[in-house]
């Protein structure tokens, strides 16, 4: 049920304005586990976590009693010179479960920020090697946030053509696309021939390179562009021949997503930096972490000259609320043994997402831990991509939301990322509610 009288004031994320006028936003009151409530007390089954910030459920008790005895006690201090107990506890804990070798943790606001801070680290880093390298290579489909850095470094065109011109060097790889495969080959045959292009990059400009940024095992606004664990172990290895620093931006995959803590722990590499967010407050409030590697910091060490600062800190770094959220949702994955204790409720995720290859229009069904996704088009067989004024995928969003269903597509994409709190039972209603509205939009497309 849609809500009237909201002010026009309000300017939206990611949304035509027409959209907006012709349905105006739903405005949510609570919410409980994967469910959302709108102010009429209607109930939405959140399919995406809120834009997959949501890991353990909307108003976990634990996580709401941590934020609520925060905020009886400190809201905020600033991070230089100061810190607050949760910060501290949030550290140790973060620590305790990053991959070995991942030593220093620098907290920040949000996932482009933590990505920026990723970005000026390598930058300043090899400043103070006595290196001139300020060039990136990312891959193409890359997302890592919307600030002007992290888009220098991301690829995909509806978000970031606009602004390239003004961007910053950065080269970039093919994408680990399987479904359109850019060497146009099969899963089973393949060797990561795709980031062949990411060697050529290293070979002609190596030097130059300050890091290459990318997200493991998942290119996510992208589409779920699942890639197979081969493709991310050819990066490291490639990162390693030429000597170019890692960036693993782990700001969508952290935590358990795709079935291990960290999507790095597919291989056995551990980045040289590793960008944290979303999941981290268990998507109460926004904090971020960019770890890194000792050999990194130890840049950065010694007090002169003032170039060994690592210049950077917003006013809210480290924020107490949202470090206390951080410090119960660390607790609860720790204690919960979050991913291996999900192992039984991905793989029926899994299998209930393939219920809808029942559907022409399902050209790919991709997946990866609590990632599903599916990839609309024209026609299977030749996989002719959907005609982009028909807002398929667009259309089946709206219809699923009049079923009580949060989806929200990512082009011709529609995918599914819930709470891991999300129950077998819960899991089928989702795919059941998803068929529905696939078939009435169906139904209705081709009535018109
Ligand atoms: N990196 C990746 C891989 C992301 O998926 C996102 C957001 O979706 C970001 C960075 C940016 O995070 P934020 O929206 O918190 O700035």
């Amino acid at each position: 049920m849609k809500s009237h009288r909201q002010p026009d004031s309000i300017w939206y994320p990611f949304t035509y304005s027409e959209d907006i006028q012709d349905d105006p936003p739903v405005v949510m009151d609570h919410g409980a586990g994967v469910y959302l409530y709108d102010k009429q007390g209607r109930g939405y089954l959140d399919a995406i976590g809120s834009w997959w910030v949501s890991i353990l459920g909307h108003n976990h008790p634990e996580i709401t009693d941590a934020v609520k005895a925060q905020a009886d006690k400190l809201e905020h201090v600033m991070m230089a010179g100061f810190v607050s107990e949760p910060t501290l506890r949030t550290a140790e804990l973060l620590s305790g479960m990053l991959p070995k070798g991942l030593s220093r943790i620098f907290f920040s606001d949000d996932g482009s920020t933590a990505v920026e801070v990723a970005l000026k680290v390598a930058l300043q880093y090899w400043a103070l090697k006595g290196e001139n390298r300020s060039e990136f290579v990312g891959l193409a489909g890359a997302y890592h946030g919307d600030t002007l850095g992290a888009m220098a470094v991301g690829m995909i065109p509806q978000y970031h053509t606009l602004f390239h011109q003004r961007f910053r060097k950065a080269h970039f790889a093919n994408s680990p696309y399987c479904y359109r495969c850019p060497c146009g080959l099969e899963k089973q045959t393949c060797n990561a021939e795709c980031m062949d292009s990411l060697e050529d990059i290293f070979r002609e400009r190596g030097e130059s390179i300050a890091a290459c940024i990318f997200e493991p095992l998942v290119q996510g606004a992208a589409g779920m562009r699942v890639y197979p664990v081969k493709v991310l172990k050819r990066i490291f290895a490639l990162c390693s021949k030429y000597g170019i620093l890692t960036i693993a931006d782990e700001v969508a995959v952290g935590f358990g997503r795709t079935g291990k803590l960290f999507a790095c722990e597919h291989v056995k590499d551990v980045p040289d930096l590793m960008c944290l967010a979303k999941g981290l407050t268990g998507g109460y409030l926004p904090l971020s972490a960019t770890v890194v590697k000792e050999h990194i910091y130890r840049e950065f060490c010694g007090a002169f000259p003032s170039e060994r600062i690592f210049h950077h800190g917003h006013s809210f770094t480290g924020n107490p609320l949202a470090s206390a959220a951080a410090q119960a949702t660390l607790t609860i994955i720790d204690r919960e043994r979050i991913p291996q204790s999900l192992e039984g409720t991905m793989a029926h995720f899994r299998n209930a997402l393939t219920s809808l290859s029942e559907f022409d229009i399902v050209g790919d069904i991709r997946s990866a831990g609590m990632i599903g996704a599916v990839e609309l088009v024209k026609n299977r067989a030749t996989k002719e991509r959907l005609p982009a004024e028909s807002r398929l995928a667009h259309r089946i969003a709206q219809r699923a939301l009049d079923l009580g269903l949060l989806v929200r597509p990512l082009g011709d994409v529609l995918y599914f990322m819930p709470a891991y709190v999300i129950t077998e039972d819960v899991i089928d209603n989702m795919f059941y509610l998803a068929r529905v509205a696939i078939r009435q939009t169906l139904n209705e497309h081709n009535a018109t």
